[in-house]
């Protein structure tokens, strides 16, 4: 059992890792900007959790987040993950999937505040952040019917992805050939 979520976790880890070479640095560039315009600081702690973030093709969990921080900052506890993730919630660059826990980076991070509807594959971990104004004032005129005020919305879809439901579908071809 501990084993195994040894072999999970170092998985994990090489996925976050290997995905940082897939950064795009535009993304760290344009976030820089924002920071410095906005007059917050962008330490270097904050910087990496985001570049992490933002080059895993799946949500990360804070787990992961640490193991893989700890690659260059080996003094890195879990406080200083939980630190530069409110940060990067405060100003809008990720978002929390609130249904496993993990997080994401905003495809639009120099909007403004805004709600999205996160499509959740359970095959990969992937997360597609869809931004539909459209659905989102619909639940607004919902909740106004009955006098509701919205503060927060958390809007989260569990399914499969196109990639993963090709292979599914790939599989069940190669199944019925071997029939
Ligand atoms: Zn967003
Ligand atoms: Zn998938």
């Amino acid at each position: 059992m501990l084993h195994d979520i040894t072999l999970g976790l170092v998985y994990a880890y090489k996925i976050l890792v290997v995905k940082v070479m897939n950064l795009d640095h535009n993304l760290t560039k344009q976030i820089e900007e924002i920071c410095a315009a906005r007059g917050v600081r962008l330490t270097s702690q904050r910087k990496q959790v985001f570049e992490l973030i933002s080059s895993s093709n799946k949500a990360a969990s804070a787990y992961e987040l640490l193991e893989a921080l700890k690659k260059n900052e080996p003094q890195a506890k879990p406080p200083t993950v939980y630190r530069a993730l409110d940060f990067l919630l405060e100003q809008g660059f990720i978002h929390r999937v609130e249904s496993t826990n993990s997080f994401i980076s905003c495809c639009s991070c120099n909007a403004h505040k805004h709600f999205s509807h996160l499509l959740i594959c359970d095959k990969c971990g992937d997360v597609i952040e869809v931004q539909s104004e459209h659905f989102i004032s619909s639940l607004e005129d919902n909740a106004e019917k009955h006098g509701f005020q919205i503060t927060n919305h958390v809007i989260e879809s569990h399914g499969t992805c196109q990639i993963c439901s090709s292979e599914i579908n790939n599989e069940t071809i190669e199944e019925d050939y071997a029939r």
